[in-house]
């Protein structure tokens, strides 16, 4: 891209770095970003920075956060004796925004998957046992229907069951390979709604 002068080819190969984002997206962004406001750009580029300092696991269900807990698992009004295990914070997203969950997550940061190499050692699972010492009476696995959320779901339940947790795993409602973020809430609830116990 020799006809762009150094500064925005800088911006256009930063931009196309970003998932979803070609070279032609990553132009368009850039010249936007160059015809905004300067006050506007600074907001842009400071929530991009702060949130990379200061965002980090939540220190009881390991989802992002911006403090030692999240917003959830300091919240005294929701079910800490209720526990859903997701793949990620997107997932978990999807099921707040049904409104009707009233327990607490576990964001897994993933699903063990041996063809990628990933072991239970590379996802948020010791942690989850650590909670299990606490007062829960149920935990929900809500990992996706793919063969990699299956084999944690699988994984998992044998793992707890002997700890005396009911484990109950979702509805199948979620179409095999889906992912959770892209299904509707209607689905979702009827999922959870429809979990058996493993
Ligand atoms: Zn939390």
């Amino acid at each position: 891209m020799d006809y762009y002068s150094r500064q925005i080819n800088r911006l256009v190969e930063e931009l196309s770095r970003l998932p979803g984002i070609g070279t032609k997206s990553a132009q368009r962004l850039a010249f936007h970003i160059l015809n905004m406001p300067k006050d506007n750009v600074q907001g842009l580029a400071l929530a991009i920075t702060e949130a990379r300092e200061n965002v980090r696991y939540c220190k009881e269900c390991c989802t992002l956060t911006d403090d030692e807990l999240c917003p959830i698992c300091k919240n005294s009004g929701r079910d800490h004796r209720t526990v859903m295990v997701v793949e990620n914070s997107r997932d978990l997203a999807a099921y707040e925004k049904t409104g009707k969950y009233e327990g607490v997550y576990h964001v897994l940061h993933g699903a063990i998957s041996p063809m990628l190499g990933i072991g239970p050692g590379d996802i948020r699972l010791k942690e989850l046992l650590v909670r299990l010492q606490k007062d829960v009476e149920e935990v929900i696995i809500a990992t996706n229907s793919s063969l990699e959320g299956e084999t944690t779901a699988m994984y998992i339940s044998k793992l707890i069951k002997p700890a005396g947790v009911k484990v109950t795993r979702i509805a199948s409602g979620v179409p095999v390979g889906g992912d959770l973020e892209y299904i509707d809430e209607v689905t979702l609830l009827r999922a959870l709604e429809g979990r058996r116990e493993l």
